[in-house]
């Protein structure tokens, strides 16, 4: 048992107002909502910190069942209630701690917005003490704990925001808002880039919804939707007792993103291939290019990006084949339940004496590789299945068939290369020949059941003094 987290974000439309985008005062209330949020919380979290007694406070609370006194942390929901009776005038209250007097300071602000910088700042003032009183009994001089930060992505209470999506009119989806205009407080709507995409994801029966985040950067702002689920998934303990377990193997490469093959009672049932459809090379020809203008402008200059849109590019790129291959992997799995995914402990593919260009290109590819071992690991975790890594030594140079150290090689016209590059694999014991990728692939189904060259080697018994 377990759970998964997952996001999907909605972009506001702060483009030209032409195109029916929000104008340019709208994007500015967003702003100034985010900064009294953050004033309000910085204010909740010195309130918390002068009364430091209070978040770590123990409570006896009686259980229903067996009228036993128990002793417990008080709550979050305590805590809010608490802090807010102290700080917030009411009809039944009116006259809060003076020092501390919330609805003085930040008069009309709406409530849900007040309840979510309370909840964040009992949790940064929260693990601000206990790492404060951790540092104090460690007896440790250097590494005191600084304060806790009061900045945060607002989160969008009920109360404070509504969706009004209309799917057969575009230009009628709108996020409802209730923003600070920088004197008052008022509902507003911003225009959403949505898609049928995100409708289907957020409204998706299996995902319990979180209240949204509001994102906002330099050139956009989103809603970042957060979902919760639930996982029932076996332990590689209990799969291992199933006879007929069925695990998924990949072997990430460069050329080959991945090749993925099933296995079930000692058979390979399915094998798949997903290419790079040329990836590494366009990546190159980039690379090329960024080294190119690198080498002509001279040294970097400290603090600034260069090539920042070629840069973009290939990140998108890099991202794009993660997330295609990682869902391509997530769906071998779904077709086989209850199987095990497996990978290899990921080792870095040697960059060697290449070229500049093509080390820059190299590096990329090891981290398109460990983009997609987490993304499959996530996504395959979500349907249920769960992900061993498995000792990687040899994979690549051991025969998927009788075991026996082989070699690889390539075909150069008609002639035959051995070369450890060599796209193919040779066997001199079984005179086995397949695709290099494919072997290692089918080896690290072998390396998970301690077959071959991975068996588990006893250790030699110690040795005994000879006496006499
Ligand atoms: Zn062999």
């Amino acid at each position: 048992m377990g759970q998964t987290i997952r996001t999907t974000k909605l972009l506001l439309d702060l483009g030209e107002r032409t195109r029916g985008a929000a104008n340019t005062r709208k994007r500015a209330y967003l702003e100034e909502t985010a900064k009294i949020l953050d004033a309000a919380r910085a204010f909740y979290v010195a309130f918390l910190l002068a009364h430091p007694e209070k978040p770590t406070e123990r409570v006896t609370s009686v259980s229903d069942r067996g009228q036993q006194e128990r002793e417990r942390l008080i709550s979050a929901n305590e805590l809010l209630t608490w802090a807010e009776f102290q700080t917030v005038e009411t009809k039944e209250h009116p006259h809060p701690l003076p020092d501390w007097n919330f609805s003085e300071r930040f008069p009309d602000m709406p409530f849900p917005y007040r309840r979510s910088v309370i909840k964040d700042a009992i949790g940064k003032a929260r693990s601000y003490l206990s790492n404060l009183a951790n540092w104090r009994a460690s007896s440790k001089k250097k590494g005191q704990p600084g304060p806790p930060g009061a900045s945060n992505h607002p989160t969008l209470y009920k109360g404070a925001f509504a969706l009004e999506l209309d799917e057969a009119d575009l230009r009628q989806t709108f996020a409802r808002l209730k923003v600070y205009t920088g004197t008052t407080w008022e509902w507003h709507h911003y225009p959403v880039k949505q898609s049928r995409y995100f409708e289907a994801r957020r409204t998706d029966p299996a995902w319990e919804q979180q209240s949204p985040k509001l994102i906002l950067r330099e050139n956009s702002a989103a809603l970042h939707f957060s979902q919760v689920k639930v996982v029932q998934a076996k332990t590689v303990k209990e799969s291992k007792q199933d006879p007929h377990l069925v695990t998924v193997a990949v072997d990430l490469n460069i050329k080959n993103l991945a090749v993925i093959t099933v296995r079930q009672d000692g058979n390979i049932t399915k094998t798949l291939f997903v290419r790079d459809h040329g990836l590494d090379q366009h990546r190159y020809q980039h690379m090329k290019r960024i080294r190119k203008k690198q080498w002509l402008s001279g040294k970097a200059v400290k603090g600034e990006h260069s090539n920042r849109q070629l840069w973009q590019h290939v990140r998108r790129m890099n991202a794009a084949a993660a997330d295609k291959t990682s869902r391509t992997i997530a769906e071998v799995c779904e077709q086989y339940p209850g199987c095990v995914l497996l990978f290899e402990r990921l080792r870095k593919i040697k960059r060697g004496e290449a070229s500049k260009s093509r080390r820059l290109s190299r590096k990329q590819a090891n981290q398109v590789r460990g983009q997609i071992n987490a993304r499959s690991r996530e996504k395959a975790f979500a349907a249920g299945t769960v992900t061993v890594e498995v000792n990687p030594h040899g994979t690549s140079q051991y025969c998927s068939r009788c075991g026996a150290r082989g070699e690889r090689f390539s075909y150069r016209g008609a002639v035959r290369i051995k070369a450890r590059w060599g796209k193919l694999f040779w066997c001199p014991d079984c005179h086995y020949e397949a695709n290099a990728d494919f072997n290692a692939s089918v080896n690290v189904h072998r390396s998970f059941y301690q077959e071959g060259h991975w068996q588990r080697r006893e250790k030699p018994p110690p040795k005994k003094k000879r006496s006499g």
